[in-house]
């Protein structure tokens, strides 16, 4: 059995529909990211699970338990936000304790539990301090602290890392992450950040104007993206245009033919279709990496540290691969000519 069920859900605010019919079964202890572009519903869902939004239709399940209607405090859900949302005048003590003393817990164990929760996030020196007096990195900590304190059922977790700098957003994402195993609790993370989202998840739920648009595992995501909303949302993508051939798979780039692994079902001979390609897909220093070659002209190249991304022309489109930079690392400068190599299977047919 599920352990958290949404079961086509939907709310509209007004004629506003905000979230269609959205489906997502997870397992206990799984990490789940939503990840889709600011306005998607990603919030509005997470609301709906913690109870500060009531659905317009469908039924959230809860360990076997429906909870649509019920209320928030009745839920057990522990919820971090993007902003610091920490109570300004308390200390983190009295923050991460918050929760218990709702609850009405004897004050031995709330202090028993506040310094256990202080220790997971390694701000046990820090008892004393206020938020003001904290960067923003150790108050996210303090937030996350919080809300597990209570020991709920579900944590959410909403954009809490985007405003963050870099630097902090990428070693607290890791923490969470180690937290969020060490104890087992089944968590929704929600991000606009696809890196974010393939580096930390179990499963990742793709957002795309209040649907999901794909739910999979990172690499099946990137790998195998079910929609062209996906696959251009997700890592950086070439757009090649090609003209069918015949249905068996057989395309026209330009002047090359190409065999595509899969046959062309859904167009005709002489159609166009889409075909993408990733940054790291193709080759353009001569190694023989790949069963197809196309000729393209040099625009510009961008030395971007670990990799060397170039931009070309090939049969009219502007498309940009990365190479590794290393010592023997040769690429062709702008204006130059160069050779396009690529396994025909890793184009992915939109
Ligand atoms: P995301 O978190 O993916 O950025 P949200 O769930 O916050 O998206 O919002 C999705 C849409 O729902 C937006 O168009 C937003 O304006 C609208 N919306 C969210 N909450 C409300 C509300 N309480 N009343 C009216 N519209 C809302
Ligand atoms: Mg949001």
């Amino acid at each position: 059995m599920n352990f958290l069920r949404i079961a086509a859900v939907s709310k509209s605010f007004g004629a506003n529909h905000v979230v269609k019919e959205f489906n997502l079964d997870i397992d206990k202890g799984e990490f789940i990211s939503f990840l889709g572009p600011s306005g998607c519903g990603k919030t509005t869902v997470l609301r709906m699970v913690a109870g500060f939004e009531t659905p317009s239709a469908g039924r959230i399940v809860l360990n076997g338990e429906d909870i649509t209607a019920l209320p928030s405090r009745q839920r057990n859900i522990g919820m971090v936000f993007q902003a610091y949302a920490l109570f300004p005048n308390m200390n983190v003590f009295d923050n991460v304790a918050f929760g218990l003393k709702v609850a009405g817990q004897p004050k031995a164990e709330i202090a028993a539990r506040v310094s256990e929760m202080l220790k997971l996030i390694h701000l046990e020196h820090l008892a004393d301090r206020y938020p003001y007096q904290m960067s923003g990195g150790q108050q996210q900590r303090v937030a996350l602290a919080r809300a597990l304190a209570p020991r709920p059922q579900v944590l959410l977790l909403d954009e809490p890392l985007s405003a963050l700098d870099a630097k902090i957003r990428v070693s607290l994402r890791e923490e969470i992450r180690h937290i969020q195993r060490q104890l087992g609790i089944t968590t929704i993370f929600v991000t606009h950040d696809q890196e974010e989202a393939l580096s930390i998840s179990d499963r990742i739920v793709v957002m795309n104007g209040g649907r999901a648009d794909q739910i999979g595992v990172p690499a099946d995501i990137y790998n195998r993206p079910a929609t062209r909303f996906v696959a251009s949302f997700v890592g950086t993508l070439n757009m090649i245009e090609a003209t069918v051939l015949d249905q068996s798979g057989t395309v026209k780039i330009g002047e090359t033919v190409v065999s595509l692994p899969e046959p062309i079902v859904h167009r005709q001979q002489g159609e166009t279709v889409s075909l993408a390609l990733r940054p790291e897909a193709g080759s353009l220093t001569g190694d023989l990496r790949g069963d197809t070659a196309l000729p393209g002209k040099v625009l510009s190249t961008h030395f971007l540290g670990s990799v060397i991304r170039t931009k070309l022309d090939v049969a009219g489109h502007q498309v940009s691969f990365d190479t590794f930079n290393g010592p023997e690392t040769r690429l062709p400068a702008a204006g130059e000519p160069a050779t396009l190599r690529f396994a025909a299977r890793d184009l992915l047919v939109l």
